[in-house]
């Protein structure tokens, strides 16, 4: 008969939160873990891969990494080189003037408002011109609000409207302020969508860096597990839970709404597709939001190129949380009970229902690790307790 063994921890999800914590657990304590996840690969939405024709691709759509934080990046750097890369993004709209369609940097900057209207405005004049054209608003607290109170409704249809109504199919009217909040409004020339300290991209990719990340003896990985499947076949002692916090409690308080998408991955046969890392496509009547062309971000040399466009959908893998007062309500409910769970502990983008990025996730993990390492033994210290050591004096 073969041995049963004892996992200390069950992680379920091989994504960044997972993944983090299985390697800390492992590294820092001596712990015995077992990470899963019920898609067939490690590193959760970050997962990259060779396509047939060979181009570094992003399974669930661009993933660029950026963080303020020199403890995330640096715990990162671990397990990866990076490649320095500054996002870049144009959108596609529609010349007022002239009904001309054009490409325009977004984020709003001054070049953004020259070429859309046919103007040479400086700094200063700028800020006038927003001015001129933003909508009071008493208090902020809607998606719309935060455009409109800055640089007015015209150009909020036409960068904002219509791309939220798609993303999120709901108005912007109707979400939380945070959402739109994302993109900032620029009155310089700075054509970057982030502004962040560190902006780099793992060299070899995300999951070569996830793969060193779990690559230590004390950790087994299986991958096309689901939870239920882990349970039976088992034992643990702690769980760490990545997936959505709802789905944990067998959807008690019924389902936390998300949003999904749909993505088209394309390999052309031309070394270069877009001008840019990726093109926004913010016109309600056209399906996808945006396209983006991996080579811009992972630097790779290579004759052909492979795009991805993004459709949003209802159904699907349950990508993104949906801001809004009524499901930051009725995720609270889950947290009373996830609070609830002495051995179970929740981390992630789904699990805690919060629209983070990367670094977000990661700083997140790591924070969770510093409170287990608080509260918990380590796997040594109790078995020693078990055995009566520890009070002997060893
Ligand atoms: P995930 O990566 O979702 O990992 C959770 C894992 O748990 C999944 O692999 C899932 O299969 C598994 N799982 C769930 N339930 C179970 C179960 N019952 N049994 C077994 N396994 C289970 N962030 C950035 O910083 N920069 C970007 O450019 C960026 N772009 C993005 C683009 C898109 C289209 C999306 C959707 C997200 C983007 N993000 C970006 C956000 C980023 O993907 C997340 O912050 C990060 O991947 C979250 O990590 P996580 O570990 O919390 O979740
Ligand atoms: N957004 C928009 N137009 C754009 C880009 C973004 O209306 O051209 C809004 C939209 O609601 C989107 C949100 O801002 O969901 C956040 O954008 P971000 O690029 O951060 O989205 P993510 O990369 O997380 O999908």
């Amino acid at each position: 008969m073969s041995e049963r063994i004892t996992y200390d921890w069950l992680v379920v999800g091989a994504g960044f939160a997972g993944s983090i914590l299985a390697e800390r657990l492992a590294a820092e304590r001596g712990d015995r873990v077992l990470v899963i996840d019920r898609r067939d690969h490690i590193a959760g939405n970050a997962f990259d891969h060779l396509d047939e024709a060979g181009v570094l691709i992003h399974r669930y759509g661009p993933h660029i990494f950026h963080t303020n934080s020199e403890a995330v990046f640096a715990h990162l750097s671990k397990f990866t080189e990076w490649r320095p890369y500054e996002h870049r993004v144009l959108a596609e709209v529609v010349r007022p003037t002239t009904g001309e369609t054009i490409q325009v940097p977004m984020p709003i900057n001054l070049d953004t408002i020259n070429r859309l209207y046919g103007l040479d405005l400086s700094e200063d004049e700028l800020e006038a011109w927003f001015a001129a054209r933003a909508e009071t608003v008493q208090q902020v607290r809607t998606s719309e609000d935060v455009v409109v109170g800055k640089v007015g409704r015209e150009l909020y249809e036409m960068f904002f409207r219509g791309y939220t109504r798609k993303q999120w199919a709901l108005d912007p009217s109707e979400l939380d302020k945070s959402v739109t909040a994302r993109v900032p409004t620029r009155t310089n020339r700075d054509d970057r969508y982030f502004t962040d300290r560190f902006q780099a991209m793992p060299l070899q990719g995300y999951t070569a860096m996830f793969a060193r990340m779990l690559d230590h003896p004390l950790i087994d990985v299986r991958t096309g597990m689901e939870f239920a499947e882990a349970r039976r076949r088992f034992s643990f002692r702690r769980v760490i839970w990545t997936g959505p916090v709802d789905e944990y409690f067998g959807f008690r308080h019924g389902r936390l709404p998300y949003r999904s998408l749909r993505f088209r991955h394309e390999t052309l046969d031309q070394e270069w597709a877009l001008p840019t890392g990726t093109v926004n496509h913010p016109a309600e009547a056209t399906p996808f939001t945006r396209v983006s062309e991996y080579k811009h971000l992972t630097g790779q040399a290579h004759p052909k190129t492979s795009v991805t466009y993004e459709f949003p959908a209802a159904e699907g893998d349950p990508y993104y949380p949906i801001p809004r007062p009524e499901n930051q309500a009725l995720y609270k409910r889950y947290e009373a009970l996830a609070d609830g769970e002495r051995d179970t502990w929740f981390v992630g983008r789904l699990a805690t229902y919060r629209y983070y990025n990367m670094d977000q996730v990661v700083g997140q993990a790591l924070a969770t690790f510093e409170r287990i390492q608080k509260s918990v033994l380590p796997a040594a210290a109790n078995d020693a307790v078990a055995a009566g050591r520890v009070a002997a004096g060893d």
